[in-house]
């Protein structure tokens, strides 16, 4: 993958709270299990699984969100040697995946994209679903439109769960504004009340919530050499067939049974809530290879 050094970097899709109190807060950590609702992230089930909880997080009431300092990170991303910082490089993901939507949404789905800001945090953030730590990995909350990461979670990508790529970035970034255009579009909601009614298929529902994310994920794999920043230069130079391995490879590592056999623990299809690394390939590759987001319907398909 080749990112175009001639592309701007709009720093203002994104919050940057890494320096600000957001890091160091002291409060109630999301309590892990038992609930429903609230944050939908790429990996939540990872560190659930490994402190053996249940399978989703609780959202708790209000939670005040406030605002980084986006200062030093515009001065670093508008540099010549931009492109060799983690941030930088994430904010134009982030700039990427916006500019597919900014399109593809009103084309595919006849509604117009509203943009969401991307929450860079260390260790802790407060969010519109509570306070939450970098233990439960990326996440969308509904609540306040957000994406969240702390960006030493590709670490943990890296080392512990093997899944080493750059492209595995942009992978769980297009994953969670999946959940954006998710809410956008009231899937989420809808199915927050599906699982209400009919709670004994929770987590099938959620699997197949979070399957839709992967695929719009391909969606915008396949359409990023398309987009642009707003002064019109292309972002991306390139993407290679690797680059879709590694976030095909990505997918596998984070799957629901993946996560469990790693931590140890027996494969229990009851607990799956992202899908099996089977079916995040399978969802993944579909989005990729139809570059349509109109394909993704996991909820129709496994029913
Ligand atoms: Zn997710």
């Amino acid at each position: 993958m080749e990112l175009n050094e001639n592309a701007r970097i709009d720093t203002s899709q994104v919050d940057d709270r890494r320096g600000s109190g957001g890091g160091g807060g002291i409060g109630i950590p999301i309590p892990i299990g038992g609930g429903r609702g609230g944050i939908v992230g790429i990996i939540i089930a990872v560190l659930v699984a490994l402190v053996g909880g249940g399978f989703g997080l609780n959202a708790m009431n209000g939670g005040g969100s406030e605002q980084g300092d986006n200062t030093a990170l515009e001065q670093r991303c508008s540099a010549q040697d931009a492109l060799k910082q983690l941030d930088c490089r994430n904010t134009l993901y982030v700039n990427s995946i916006q500019a597919y939507w900014r399109t593809a949404m009103p084309e595919v789905f006849g509604e117009q994209y509203q943009p969401s800001k991307t929450v860079f945090f260390s260790q802790n953030v407060n969010t519109g679903c509570g306070q939450a730590d970098s233990g439960v990995g990326p996440f969308y909350c509904p609540a306040d439109d957000l994406v969240y990461i702390d960006l030493t979670f590709y670490r943990l990508l890296a080392d512990q769960l093997g899944a080493p790529g750059e492209f595995a970035q942009p992978y769980v970034l297009a994953h969670e504004y999946g959940h954006h255009v998710q809410d956008l579009l009231g899937t989420e909601a809808q199915m927050r009340r599906q699982q209400q009614r009919d709670p004994a298929n929770a987590n099938e529902l959620s699997v197949k919530l979070e399957l839709q994310a992967d695929c719009y994920a391909g969606a915008w794999a396949k359409n990023a050499t398309g987009t642009s920043d707003e002064g019109g230069q292309k972002i991306f130079k390139g993407i290679t067939e690797q680059d879709i391995q590694q976030a095909i490879d990505t997918a596998e590592k984070i799957g629901d049974d993946a996560i469990q056999k790693r931590a140890g623990r027996p494969v229990n299809p009851d607990e799956f809530t992202h899908g099996t690394s089977a079916q995040r390939r399978q969802w993944f590759t579909q989005g990729y290879s139809t570059g349509d987001p109109k394909s993704c319907d996991t909820f129709g398909s496994t029913r």
